[in-house]
């Protein structure tokens, strides 16, 4: 599964027309991170009651913010709060070394929800000392600190200082690591006490017997052993996290009394009802009525994910709230509506086709709030819900982000990448032109399609690829967009101006796959991101099987190394090729096959070739990830405290968002 599009790396920017005045995408940077600020165009024209939903519906998906950072590590909320302390009281030098570092950790603490990178899950290294730590938290007023049920600050600092400071503690937050207790040796805070083993067995037993609708085991709750026996300890009102849920169950209540009509406000009920109960029976019974809500208004709330989880079944807790571009869904609503000639078209193995692809609901949209584990890092593109059997019975729903792109595309605008990597000005020039309708029509069809294609030979269960089956299904919808959008049926139906625009596609993720998304590892490590995975699989792949005939190659000039495609039709024949083993592999549960293909691609790292790209692209001082402040909504009220309009505003900073957030909407102890 999984099937969240994670941010494209940079495209180097193509130009469009400017209707910007005094907007600025950029609002800060530091470490490996840049934070843009993102448009809501079109909110000002929606109905005041769609104005409403959106805001109650925003504050739902503020309020789950801390259980994100408790779900990721289990001291992650007071080593938040106890930094936050010092942040806003410290009366010492705050111009000294240590405290700049210090400063620039809280940010990445904040941006990753917790103390691992949010993206390679490794540890952050503070760039200061414990001795400073200790000595600048014991100048503070104790009452400052987020000390518990009597605990002094000796004792606080003895609880948090070598998770934060010690590198073998608590060293990574999702162990992908082939051959390791991927349970014991992950520093998530979804189990406790447990072994793989035992975790394997404990949802190994309650996946018998076979079931055709089984719900999602595990998805919301953590798993803990006390006292030799093993249980579950379910996030719900009254359970664990309560004091949150509760929270954005108030305001759910809110966006029901204005939903915009009957469906979407049993949609929310449904919601409602499953953070009360817990039970995972309602959380299907919501996913199928929020498959089928088609209103303009629409929002993502709950335990949705599981890449964190190495075993792929906790979710982490998400949220977006979004409303449909009407204009800009007519393209998805093309691509949807050919869903079927898609998949009897495709290269695949016809016993792994859908005979009736059912449902796929496609639509751009405008994302006006961003919660959880979409903020402030967030997809592009997303594909939900995620249980197998409800996208066959009941279908999906799949959206691209368009004012998120937009918002990349824009700060990227000549920031020289495209000039860096491409082997000549014809590259540049096609990226230029055509690199931002590529680039979003790859996302469409990888998320209307590519998820949605194909089906699994009877007995064939979800997780039957085990620790691998991430960037299998990533690899399946990328080449599933990568084969289609070389294909003439894009001009036929006017989704594309002509027969040459996708080769600034097939350009971009050629070099993307084989060279410049390296830049988002450290030296020495391999890949593990499955998303990064499924791409150099797919691009060493091609660029393995096509070697023959010189199909791609890596060409050297300078010392510099470029990706450069000789045959771009042979190209989309050989995606075609891996397209049809790759959907064999998922269809078959083949294991064995999918570990030997992931590990033969999509994993080790040509340590000079990083350099190198490490190197370059040092010099551009381009920041390799991208987040995003939110927004601020304020209700406008008349005299009678009615409310007559709700106003949008993008002037808040990110430490000032973050502190807000931790003021107004922090719920756990
Ligand atoms: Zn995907």
């Amino acid at each position: 599964m999984g099937t969240i599009l994670m941010e494209a790396c940079q495209s180097g920017g193509g130009q469009r027309s400017g209707e910007d005045e005094n907007f600025s995408y950029p609002v800060e940077r530091f470490a490996d991170v840049e934070i843009l600020r993102y448009r809501v165009p079109g909110f000002e024209a929606l109905s005041l009651q769609q104005k409403k939903l959106v805001y109650y519906l925003s504050q739902a998906a503020i309020e789950g913010r801390d259980i994100l950072f408790d779900q990721h590590g289990k001291h992650n909320l007071t080593i938040r709060r106890t930094l936050e302390a010092i942040y806003q009281n410290y009366a010492g030098d705050t111009a000294a070394a240590g405290y700049k570092a210090l400063v620039v950790y809280l940010k990445r603490v904040w941006f990753s929800s917790g103390i691992h990178h949010h993206y390679a899950t490794d540890k952050l290294a503070p760039g200061f000392s414990q001795a400073y730590f200790t000595e600048v938290v014991q100048s503070l007023d104790p009452s400052l600190l987020p000390l518990q049920d009597g605990q002094t600050v000796d004792e606080l600092l003895a609880a948090i200082a070598p998770v934060m400071f010690d590198p073998t503690v608590d060293a990574k937050r999702v162990n992908q690591a082939d051959g390791e207790d991927l349970i014991a040796t992950s520093a998530n805070n979804f189990y406790s006490s447990l072994t793989q083993k035992e975790v394997e067995r404990f949802y190994g037993e309650l996946k018998k017997p076979a079931n055709p609708t089984p719900v999602s085991h595990g998805l919301n709750s953590r798993l803990a052993k006390k006292d030799g026996k093993i249980a579950e300890e379910v996030w719900k009102v009254g359970g664990l996290y309560s004091e949150a849920i509760e929270k954005i169950v108030c305001w759910l209540e809110k966006a029901a009394s204005v939903a915009e009509n009957d469906g979407q406000k049993s949609v929310i009920e449904a919601l409602i009802k499953f953070y009360q109960t817990g039970d995972l029976k309602s959380f299907d019974d919501y996913s199928i009525l929020w498959a089928a809500d088609t209103s303009r208004v629409d929002f993502i709330n709950g335990f949705i994910e599981t890449y964190g989880d190495p075993l792929g079944y906790k979710g982490t807790w998400e949220a977006m709230v979004n409303f449909k571009n009407l204009e800009a869904t007519k393209r998805t609503e093309i691509i949807s509506g050919n869903a079927q000639w898609f998949e009897d078209n495709s290269p695949v193995d016809k016993r792994f086709k859908k005979e009736v692809v059912k449902g796929v609901s496609a639509k751009v949209i405008t994302a006006a709030i961003l919660g959880g584990d979409c903020y402030p890092a967030t997809p592009i593109g997303i594909n939900l819900p995620n249980a197998n059997w409800i996208r066959a019975l009941h279908g999906s729903k799949s959206v691209t982000i368009e004012n998120i792109t937009d918002a990349y595309d824009k700060a990227a605008q000549g920031n020289g990448f495209a000039q860096e990597f491409y082997w000549s000005q014809s590259e540049v020039e096609l990226m230029s032109k055509y690199g931002f309708i590529t680039s979003n029509m790859h996302t469409d069809l990888h998320e209307c399609l590519g998820h949605a294609s194909g089906k699994l030979m009877p007995g064939v269960g979800q997780g039957a690829l085990k620790a691998y089956g991430s960037a299998i299904e990533e690899a399946r919808a990328d080449l599933f967009g990568l084969y289609y959008i070389a294909d003439a049926k894009m001009v036929a139906l006017g989704l594309l101006p002509n027969d040459t625009a996708y080769k600034a596609e097939y350009n971009k993720f050629m070099t993307n796959g084989l060279l410049t998304q390296l830049v988002r590892i450290v030296p020495g490590n391999n890949l593990e991101e499955p998303h990064m995975r499924n791409r150099q699989l797919i691009a060493r792949w091609v660029l393995e099987k096509g070697a023959p005939e010189n199909v791609v190659e890596l060409k050297k000039q300078n010392g510099k190394t470029y990706a450069v495609i000789n045959d771009y039709g042979k190209l989309r024949t050989l995606f075609g090729e891996l397209l049809s083993e790759i959907q064999r592999i998922r269809s078959e549960g083949d294991y064995s096959g999918a570990k030997n293909i992931v590990e033969a691609y999509g994993v080790k790292v040509d340590p000079d070739l990083h350099g190198e790209i490490l190197a370059r692209y040092q010099k551009l001082n381009i920041a390799p990830y991208k987040g995003f402040v939110n927004p601020a909504y304020e209700l406008i009220t008349d005299q009678s405290g009615e409310v007559t309009d709700v106003k949008v505003t993008y002037s808040e900073g990110y430490a000032e968002q973050m502190l807000r957030y931790s003021k107004e909407h922090s719920w756990l102890k």
